[in-house]
């Protein structure tokens, strides 16, 4: 007579062949908490083919669907007044327009705010607000934790969870703004606090790890119809997977690109970014020396400054060497020291050396002074303390 398993086995095989099938699409569901179209994770071409294909609706409809959903800002079908009752609730049947949820808002003296947002799935991300002398950036993250594992940063210690939606890439900028847009107009005096005009993706995680979504991301925040972020306004910050820059320079994306560097040689560099075994700082060069470069754009290097590690005279002497001949502005960036790390940043006068030495080279360089170190502005660190908290 055959035995049969024990349940509790039973049970553990069922639910991996439920895990093994839930396929991308209902990954999806998953992620937003419905099962509905997200039209946030649409482009333009996408939503008009939606529309068309499941709503039979004309692709004007599309036009005034962005306008409502990027122009002013809108989350609810019934506010949408110039389109007709029968097709709102037809859309709001079968359609949402995702947020995420601001959890906690930090404000640094300098002005900086720094969000917490919560996703459908209950997942936690950042986004910054960033005070500049000359104007406002926000930088969105583009995976939940990070899968790079560099030793210096914080986000590195959540390890993987998953890659976001375009969708939950597009919500922080659409929150954020909704955020600055309240301010504005019920603060009194107005919190001292502006539109952005700058995206950068440097926030959570490696955009090129989540490569399909941040294209699609950049080409909605791109709509002229919509946000109409030009591409020169939106960098990718990437720690150097290099298939996937040239994928991105071949892309319709058209953004700017920022490699973050960090040391000038394989040995220093294999500990601080693991993804450098993988892809050696020659073979990175060799990447950037080929990237179909717009004219009149550079490539960003940023470099993490940490006291006694890579910021040497020998590093000094090497980094304009490996970069010759590429358009690059070098972006120096002193470490944003943690509890839990060991490493310190140098002083601000090495920092300052650094830069003028590179200048003298013949090196754009500048130096990307912290913002907001009042509210734990580095990468990760909002997001796992929330974590922290949660977990009490
Ligand atoms: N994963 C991408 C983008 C997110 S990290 C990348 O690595 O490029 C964005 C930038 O923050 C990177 O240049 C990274 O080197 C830097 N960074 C991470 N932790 C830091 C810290 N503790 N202090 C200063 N910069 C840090
Ligand atoms: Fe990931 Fe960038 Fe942090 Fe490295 S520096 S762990 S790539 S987010």
């Amino acid at each position: 007579m055959m035995r049969r398993p024990p349940p509790n086995r039973q049970n553990r095989s069922r639910s991996k062949i439920a895990k093994l099938s839930l396929g991308q699409a209902d990954q999806k569901e998953v992620y937003r908490g419905s099962s509905k179209q997200d039209l946030l994770d649409l482009t333009r071409e996408e939503m008009v083919g939606h529309l068309g294909a499941s709503l039979d609706l004309a692709p004007f409809r599309a036009r005034q669907l962005i306008a409502w959903l990027y122009r002013r800002c809108v989350t609810d079908f019934s506010q949408m007044t110039d389109i007709a009752k029968t097709v709102r609730d037809e859309l709001a049947a079968r359609c949402i327009i995702s947020r995420p949820q601001c959890r906690t808002v930090l404000i640094a003296q300098d002005g900086t705010r720094k969000y917490l947002f919560q996703l459908a799935d209950g997942n936690c991300i950042e986004s910054v607000l960033i005070h500049q002398p000359s104007r406002w950036t926000l930088c969105v993250s583009s995976q939940v934790g990070c899968a790079i594992g560099c030793s210096f940063c914080r986000t590195a210690k959540m390890g993987f969870k998953r890659n976001l939606l375009a969708a939950e890439i597009v919500g922080q900028v659409l929150a954020v703004k909704e955020d600055i847009a309240r301010l504005s107009a019920h603060e009194t005096p107005p919190a001292a606090v502006e539109d952005f005009s700058n995206i950068v993706f440097m926030g959570m995680g490696e955009p090129l790890h989540n490569l399909d979504n941040v294209i699609r991301a950049v080409c909605i925040l791109n709509d002229n119809l919509g946000l109409n972020y030009s591409a020169r306004k939106i960098t990718v910050s990437t720690s150097g997977l290099v298939p996937a820059i040239k994928k991105f320079g071949a892309s319709r994306a058209g953004a700017n690109l920022a490699i973050s560097l960090n040391a000038t040689t394989d040995a220093v560099r294999s500990v601080l970014m693991p993804i450098n075994k993988k892809y050696p700082i020659a073979e990175l060069i060799g990447a950037l020396r080929e990237y179909p470069l717009k004219r009149g754009r550079r490539i960003t290097i940023e470099y993490v400054m940490i006291s006694g590690l890579n910021d040497t005279l020998a590093d000094l002497a090497r980094l304009p060497k490996l970069l010759r001949g590429i358009p690059v502005k070098i972006n120096l960036i002193p470490y944003n020291a943690s509890p839990e790390e060991s490493y310190a940043p140098p002083p601000p006068a090495h920092v300052a050396f650094w830069q003028q030495s590179l200048l003298d080279a013949g090196m754009n360089s500048t130096i990307r002074w912290s913002k907001g170190l009042d509210i734990n502005a580095a990468c990760g660190q909002l997001a796992t303390a929330f974590k922290d908290k949660q977990a009490v």
